[in-house]
């Protein structure tokens, strides 16, 4: 489902992906863990071109969308992103956030964007907030609402930049639910986290990022018992 080939990013003088090639297959759960400033947020941005990557290749659905006449537009309609901080449309309402793009994007008439919404918020478990506007809802429901935002375009893989990060405590639980039903569909995602026990028990593979190398990917059960590198097993101890 997705490719990377020496996948390079440069800021300035600063490479902060380096030759990561890496596939992730249909279905599969990724969950892509490393320390602040490995370069974990600029790969996921990558991969929907958020951010133009500097050398080698990325594949989509066995489309090639690092050239430079590809429609970004096109590849982001099939890839949903989910942010830290939700980014929410604030002067819409919980159905008008996650009807916008079908509507706009996809050409759905109103009635059946509507229709599918609603459906979509009943499987988030937001049935109750079609009408409200975002500053009524609590972290945990905002990030919800942002989840079904994404699924209403329908896409193909779904990525998630720490998506619990921004939340309170008691909020992280019903977020990480969602997620894993989303998995449990077979959808594939890619899911930038510091949950790890999201990881261990969701994922079905691990990617560990150090200083923009990708040092390690594996299995959970055995990433997580046994890291191979001395950074992963740093890293380990930090956040175990
Ligand atoms: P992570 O998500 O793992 O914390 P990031 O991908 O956000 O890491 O950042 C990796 C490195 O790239 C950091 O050193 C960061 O400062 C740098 N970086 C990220 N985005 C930009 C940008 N737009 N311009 C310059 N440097 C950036
Ligand atoms: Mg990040």
């Amino acid at each position: 489902m997705i490719k990377t080939t020496e996948l390079t990013k440069v800021f300035g003088e600063n490479t902060v992906l380096k030759n990561i090639s890496t596939t992730i297959k249909p279905g599969e759960v990724v969950a892509v863990i490393g320390p602040s400033g490995s370069g974990k947020s600029t790969f996921l941005r990558c991969l929907n071109l958020l951010e133009e990557p500097s050398a080698g290749d990325i594949e989509i659905d066995g489309k090639v969308i690092t050239t430079p006449k590809v429609n970004k537009l096109e590849v982001r309609k099939n890839i949903g992103m989910v942010f830290q901080h939700f980014h929410l449309f604030p002067h819409m309402t919980v159905l008008d956030n996650v009807t916008y793009a079908p509507i706009k994007v996809k050409k759905f008439s109103k009635e059946a964007a509507e229709e599918m919404g609603k459906e979509l918020l009943a499987k988030v478990g937001l049935s109750d907030k079609v009408e409200a506007y975002p500053n009524r809802l609590s972290g945990g429901q905002k990030q919800r609402v942002a989840i079904a935002r994404a699924l209403a375009m329908d896409p193909e893989v779904m990525l998630f930049d720490e998506p619990t990060s921004a939340l309170d405590p008691e909020m992280v639980k019903e977020v990480l639910d969602v997620m894993k039903d989303l998995a449990q569909t077979g959808m594939t995602m890619v899911v930038v986290t510091h949950e790890m026990n999201f990881a261990k028990e969701v994922a079905d593979r691990i990617l560990f990022l150090d200083n923009g190398v990708l040092m390690e990917e594996g299995e959970p059960s055995t990433f997580f018992a046994k890291p191979k590198t001395q950074r992963a097993k740093d890293f380990l101890d930090k956040v175990l």
